[in-house]
């Protein structure tokens, strides 16, 4: 029987491991481990590849959004909008700046909802923070749209998002900052953990620049409080050169999105993501295939007995149901869609038939 494992670790590795031993004996033979010429370099093309004025590499992308809120000034008590279907880290990030998560519900493209956004909205609310969830960038204009109505800010999460685009322009330039993240399961991964912040603000690029090396500036001179948020250096290099085969790996993501849509856009009892194209305004890099699935969690048994890792993505709980986080929101919409939703594998393992396969396994569970 074929094997289609969810996320294949090794094989991220075994794909570019001449590469990356080189740029380990570079790296290593000049004794540039922290802030050298290998982050400057990627994060000028970072920022050149999203359209970005600037990229600052972070150790993650839930300190580069925690970091991100205390460079814009979000002070303490501040309410930030959040969508409930992201991961928890996007709700710590607030919270650890300060901030008060305030988590809204889920739209038909498991986006946040901007209807949602308009209903939570106080007289403590300082911004709101879509996440840029699978891969896809939300409606901005409706986002921007009631931002400016309500004199709020928009900064993005868009840990999962880096090249996508809605009409245009890229995923973590809307708002005054945004995150991107190189976990290794990321669709631009490093070989452990890594992240990127993006900004067109002067300021705020000046102020993350002293946030992420302990408040020290160019001089050395501690000029204010900062913590440890950097990208080691060795990562910085081998994303480097990752970042040049960028836009073909999107090529390959958004060809199997297609593929799975050409082979189960009939079967009624799942409902796909928006397939490649078809929406003039997104522009979608696929970090996930996220259905819906009528009687998912017997599809998961299903494709398991087949051979086929699925996943549920944050263990199947939106952010308001971790009930020991504090939150009291009501959220019958999104409660129904974790009933639904599930990932199929969608990575740069995959050959053609591994989406055929999966795609013949989910016709026969339904065919029964
Ligand atoms: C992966 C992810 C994060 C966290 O990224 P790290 O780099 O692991 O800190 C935050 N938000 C979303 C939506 C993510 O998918």
């Amino acid at each position: 029987m074929r094997s289609v494992p969810f996320f294949n670790y090794p094989h991220v590795f075994k794909n570019s491991e001449d590469r990356f031993i080189e740029t380990l004996r570079d790296v290593g033979r000049r004794g540039a481990f922290i802030m050298q010429k290998d982050l400057a370099d990627f994060e000028r093309n970072l920022a050149a590849y999203t359209g970005a004025k600037y990229a600052v590499g972070v150790s993650n992308a839930t300190d580069g959004l925690q970091i991100a809120f205390m460079a814009g000034g979000l002070k303490a008590g501040e309410e930030v909008i959040l969508c409930s279907h992201t991961m928890v880290a996007t709700a710590a990030a607030v919270h650890f700046a300060g901030g008060i998560p305030v988590p809204v519900e889920a739209g038909p493209d498991h986006l946040i909802d901007p209807a949602a956004i308009e209903a939570a909205i106080t007289p403590r609310t300082r911004a709101i923070c879509p996440t840029q969830l699978n891969g896809r960038t939300c409606n901005m204009d409706a986002i921007e749209a009631i931002a400016r109505k309500h004199g709020l800010e928009i900064y993005e999460d868009a840990a999962q998002a880096l090249g996508s685009k809605f009409k245009g322009k890229g995923a973590g330039t809307f708002g005054r900052a945004a995150c991107i993240s190189f976990y290794p399961a990321k669709v631009l991964g490093c070989l452990g953990d890594g992240g990127a912040v993006l900004t067109n603000d002067d300021e705020i690029y000046r102020q993350l620049l002293l946030l992420r090396d302990h408040g020290r500036d160019h001089t050395g001179e501690v000029v204010m409080w900062g913590t440890n948020a950097r990208l080691d250096n060795v990562e910085a290099a081998y994303l480097d050169f990752q970042l040049k085969d960028y836009p073909g790996v999107v090529i390959r993501r958004r060809a199997i999105a297609s593929l799975y849509q050409s082979l189960l856009g009939d079967v009624p009892e799942v409902r796909l993501p928006a397939a490649p194209g078809s929406e003039p305004d997104h522009f979608d890099i696929f970090q996930n295939y996220e259905i819906e699935a009528q009687n998912r969690d017997a599809l998961k048994d299903h494709l398991k007995s087949r051979n086929v890792g699925t996943l549920i993505q944050w263990g199947g709980r939106a952010v308001h149901q971790f009930p020991k986080l504090g939150f009291t929101q009501r959220l019958p919409k999104t409660d129904a869609l974790f009933q639904r939703l599930l990932m199929l594998p969608l990575n740069m393992s995959m050959v053609d038939d591994d989406v055929r396969y999966v795609a013949e396994c989910i016709r026969e569970f339904y065919k029964r």
